[in-house]
């Protein structure tokens, strides 16, 4: 259990400026994929594409070996929502899929996920278009939210409110998915705290620079209920509907925030959702 009055475990800036690199590679590699990403090409295509271009960086793949976990990429297709591993699936057109993607540099982890239609929107059901906007948009909204002083607990009511919204705007019933939540980050990828997607009572310690943490709002067309497959990583939803899973790796700096898995370090989206983008030089 852990109070309000616990500290947040927070990194120096010459720490955080290791972690950019790692978060750099998995941005970076994020886009490699998403400019890949075709009809035909399996799963597994897009995991020897991701191994290929990380260790060509001089970084490793987090995912490979945690746990057991056999590739590089989690790859989690239509109403798989999350650990989805990489093989002979073939992708279609339309298709809805989430890559998740990890890799250490020099010890230090980075961690972010994005999702896409395979074809692109023209190939895409509005529904699906709309539920990973607004997916995105919950995430964007988790990542304004880390000022410091706010509990890092409360992030999750900040992203429910977002997804809430969303819900509104679109005409739908998006579902938080239950059990899964955000985390912190550093020299292991999953570290205290537990960043919530959904409000919670107790507020979590207090935010404050230095804080590193994975925010990863993952969201479904339908309920917030699943379940693993037999092979023990794939998370589907229950009721089938459709999923997804968006996902950076964030530093609290002083005076704002440093997005270490956004290539551009977040510049271009960070003050149209009111906070204020400040590297470390
Ligand atoms: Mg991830
Ligand atoms: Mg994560």
């Amino acid at each position: 259990m852990i109070f309000g009055r616990e500290r947040l475990p927070v990194k120096t800036p010459e720490q955080i400026v290791l972690m950019r690199r790692a978060g750099l590679v998995v941005g970076e590699c994020l886009e490699l994929l998403a400019g890949s990403t075709r009809a035909g090409m399996t799963t597994g295509d897009l995991d020897g594409i991701a191994e290929e271009f990380i260790r060509g960086q001089g970084g490793t793949p987090s995912f490979l070996g945690y746990y057991g976990f056999p590739a590089t990429l989690c790859v989690s297709v239509n109403d798989e929502v999350v650990h989805g591993i990489p093989g002979d699936r073939v992708l279609h057109d339309g298709d809805l899929v989430s890559i998740d993607c990890g890799a250490i540099v020099a010890g230090w982890h980075g961690d972010a996920a994005i999702t896409l239609v395979v074809g692109g929107d023209d190939a895409a059901d509005d529904a699906d278009l709309q539920l990973s906007a607004a997916t995105r948009r919950a995430l964007w909204a988790g990542i304004a939210g880390l000022r410091p002083g706010i509990g890092i607990y409360d992030i999750g009511g900040v992203i429910e409110d977002s997804v809430r919204s969303s819900a509104r705007a679109d005409g739908r019933d998006y579902g938080i998915l239950d059990g899964y939540t955000g985390h912190g980050i550093g020299t292991e990828m999953h570290m205290e705290p537990t960043v919530y997607n959904e409000r919670v009572r107790p507020h979590g310690p207090q935010v404050r620079a230095g804080a590193t943490v994975a925010v990863e709002p993952m969201l479904t067309l339908g309920s917030h209920e699943s379940h693993e497959l037999a092979d023990e990583w794939t998370v589907v939803t229950n009721d089938g509907a459709r999923a997804a899973h968006w996902e950076h790796t964030v530093a609290v700096t002083d005076g704002g925030l440093w997005v270490l898995t956004a290539v551009d370090g977040g510049a271009a989206e960070l003050g149209s959702v009111g906070a204020t983008y400040a590297p470390i030089d």
